[in-house]
């Protein structure tokens, strides 16, 4: 006999096989599982008005939302200007209001039947007679026992929430409550502790049983709040147990070296420069310089913003490396920047008489053998190559350290890639995108990160303005006037998802026609997305060599390209992109010491309405927030040029999550806890998991086996970089 706990959910009262298979494609097969279903929101007295009060709030001038508790009295559906209205008449103690809907009358019809209780929440109109109406209304259904119990106890009542698979097999609000209810009730005491005693005291927590009947119970808000709050614990705790597990794997799979600096080889490198270091850069150095030359392995994230110099600071660590007779690698997201490094770099280091290798996609295998030879005979003293072909099978003969270039996408996966084959060298991860302090305390809290916060001396900071299409003759004149001073232009063009076939004929007839007529005294080239990467590159390394004055891009120009002459981007359709990208395809330009300039391309009428647009979050309304992303997003790009402040809307555009790849991070995703706002209880649930883990890194002392189960139950997958899996 199972306990309890693990028996299916087709053995509560009205579930049986059908709903229970329900349950099932939303993941929820066990007793149990039906427990940590908790309610998406709760409805309480407090927060409920009645009609007549409302109708005092709006005349006082209230406009915002309200509940109100009612029962139907019946519902018709009206023909105004031959659209259909459905209208439902409502009562509650006080008097009358009604719910309107313009579309979905016969959906709405089944559902409001007279008699049935319902909270529902909208923004109030008041009609012309002084009633209450309310619009396209939220709504859920209670039953009559619950309206009644609620409204004279003051109850609280927890809403969950009815997926589609769920309404499927005729879940609904007032049935799924009940089940849940009546599982919780018998089951919930049956729940073993998941966190050991000695936490839960220490952080004064609330024990699981009494917490899961509290979600779907509560007797107040407060208790309610002190559930949540050992829920998100309990998660932050066990994320965090993650995380700390993997500094340690980290920590303990390398032996360490400790690398000499000299400074000589160093000093003669720098003269050679075109520019001097900015302080930013040099204080950045310094830091990986203490750590490669501390027998304590590198984990270094170094965060800078487009055009800030990273690629620099990067070869200045990999000499140091070099001078103490190891190699170095650098991995590029791309074949182009990979080919662009290894230029670079293999001209900047020659004087010093230094071997550099590339590993890139399109070599021929004969030439790919002599040079992963070299590598392995230690003939090689800097390797530059894309991701991919790094990681597949090379055999370094000394490798002291690996640098990514990635961009703004996260290498905290192809490290762990690279640990496993057993590349275990110093590493520094190089990011353009700036990411909140605790953010990378959580995710990436094994790392240890640098920041340039400051742009070399020489630039000017981009003009950026946003113009209407009917401005594009202007806009070619002025491309045409500026060229004339040496400028160069990048003309994008955003071509997304479309068939590969319609994809190539519109670049080419937008090419043909900026050729034949807008542009035609000026020198074109194109680039196209199905266009191979050698192909690709050859034009832009013609471009760079000022054989054309303007290229024309179907696709977003290669991340961290750096053409210092190009100082005019244009990006038609601009509101096709995202925040982050736009700011990355601007800092294509403004990479010396001429102005440049972005020009951000929409519709006239999207133009102009961006351009009046002066948006400030802390009045938006998550809903008109919602409405206005793409004007937000290009009047943001107008009005800030550096990428931390960008990043900070996007966040508040999109969500944390999304932006900051945590799915690349292979940490498990949180479900109650809100990496952002729950900060204090985060640093908590740190501290008290990085101290357990240091102590007992796998989890071997009694008192920790209680951790180390949950981890292995839950958590299974999220294991490959601890030493219990
Ligand atoms: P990113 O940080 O975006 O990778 P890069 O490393 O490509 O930026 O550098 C952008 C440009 O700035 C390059 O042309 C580089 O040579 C130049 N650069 C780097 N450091 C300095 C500096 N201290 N002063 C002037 N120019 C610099
Ligand atoms: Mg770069």
């Amino acid at each position: 006999m199972p306990d309890n706990l693990s028996m299916s959910v087709q053995y509560l009262k009205s579930v049986g096989p059908k709903r229970a298979e329900s349950f099932s494609k939303i993941g929820i097969n066990t007793i149990k599982d039906l427990l940590f279903y908790f309610p998406s929101r709760y409805l309480d007295r407090s927060t409920i008005l009645n009609c007549v009060k409302v109708v005092q709030h709006v005349v006082n001038g209230y406009i915002g939302e309200v509940t109100i508790v009612g029962e139907v009295i019946d519902s018709e559906i009206h023909y105004y200007n031959r659209k259909q209205v459905f209208k439902v008449r409502m009562k509650d103690q006080s008097g009358f209001f009604d719910l309107v809907w313009f579309h979905g009358a016969k959906y709405f019809k089944d559902v409001f039947n007279p008699g049935n209780h319902f909270a529902v929440s909208a923004k109030p109109v008041l009609t012309k007679y002084g009633h209450i109406q309310f619009v396209h209304p939220d709504f859920d259904r209670l039953a009559e026992s619950e309206s009644k119990d609620f409204l004279n106890t003051g109850r609280i009542i927890p809403f969950y929430r009815v997926q589609k698979e769920l309404r499927e097999s005729n879940l609904g609000d007032l049935s799924l409550r009940r089940i849940i209810n009546q599982a919780a009730e018998t089951y919930s005491s049956k729940l073993a502790e998941s966190l050991p005693d000695s936490i839960i005291k220490k952080n004064n927590l609330m024990g699981i049983i009494e917490t899961v009947q509290t979600l779907h119970s509560p007797k107040d808000y407060i208790s309610l709040e002190i559930a949540r709050t050992r829920l998100k614990f309990e998660e932050l705790f066990y994320f965090e147990s993650l995380v700390a597990m993997r500094k340690q794997i980290f920590k303990e799979k390398k032996k360490g070296f400790s690398f000499v600096t000299k400074p000589e080889p160093l000093r003669k490198f720098l003269k050679t420069l075109p520019f001097e270091l900015t302080e930013a850069q040099l204080k950045v150095l310094s830091e990986i310089r203490k750590d490669l030359e501390s027998e304590r392995p590198m984990n270094r994230l170094l965060q800078g913003d487009v055009g800030s110099g990273k690629t620099i600071v990067a070869l200045i660590s990999m000499l140091i490396v070099v001078e103490n007779n190891f190699q170095a690698v650098l991995m590029a997201p791309t074949e182009i920047l990979a080919d662009q490094h290894f230029k670079r770099i293999s001209e900047l280091v020659a004087p010093l008489g230094l071997k550099v290798d590339e590993l890139i996609g399109g070599q021929k295998k004969s030439e790919r053998d002599i040079i992963l030879k070299r590598i392995a005979e230690g003939k090689t003293d800097i390797v530059i190559g894309t991701h991919a072909l790094i990681q597949d099978n090379v055999n370094f003969h000394k490798l002291g350290l690996t640098v990514i270039d990635e961009q703004h996408r996260f290498g905290v996966m192809q490290r762990s890639n690279l640990v496993e084959k057993g590349l275990q060298s110093d590493v520094l991860i190089m990011t353009a995108t700036p990411i909140p302090r605790t953010l990378t305390m959580t995710i990436y809290g094994d790392l240890d990160i640098s920041v340039i916060d400051q742009m070399p001396k020489n630039r000017k900071p981009i003009k950026t303005i946003l113009r209407g299409e009917k401005k594009l003759p202007d806009i070619y004149e002025f491309i045409r006037s500026k060229s004339k001073d040496g400028y160069q232009t990048f003309l994008v063009y955003p071509l997304v998802e479309e068939s590969e076939k319609i994809e190539l004929k519109a670049a080419q007839s937008y090419f043909e026609e900026l050729c034949r007529d807008q542009l035609s005294d000026l020198r074109l080239c194109l680039i196209h997305g199905r266009m191979k990467w050698q192909e690709k590159e050859k034009i832009m390394f013609d471009f760079a060599d000022k054989k054309y004055d303007v290229l024309v891009s179907t696709t977003v120009i290669e991340v961290g390209i750096d053409i210092p002459d190009a100082n005019i981007i244009v990006i038609n359709d601009a509101f096709r992109f995202g925040l982050s990208q736009l700011h990355q395809l601007r800092g294509r330009v403004g990479r010396s010491q001429k102005q440049a300039y972005c020009i951000l391309v929409s519709s006239d009428a999207h133009a102009v309405k961006s351009n009046q647009f002066n948006f400030n979050f802390d009045y938006l309304s998550p809903e008109q927030i919602e409405r206005n992303k793409s004007l937000i997003r290009l009047n943001a790009m107008v009005k800030h040029t550096s990428g931390f402040e960008l990043a900070e809307i996007d966040m508040k555009l999109r969500g944390p999550g999304n932006i900051f790849g945590t799915q690349q991070s292979g940490l498990p995703e949180l479900k109650y806890a809100n990496i952002i706002e729950d900060t204090e209880l985060l640093i908590s649930a740190r501290a008290v998991a990085f101290e357990i883990i240091e102590k007992d890194p796998t989890l071997n002392l009694a008192e920790n086996s209680l951790i180390k189960n949950i981890l292995r139950e839950n958590y299974y997958q999220h294991l490959q970089l601890s030493r219990i899996a």
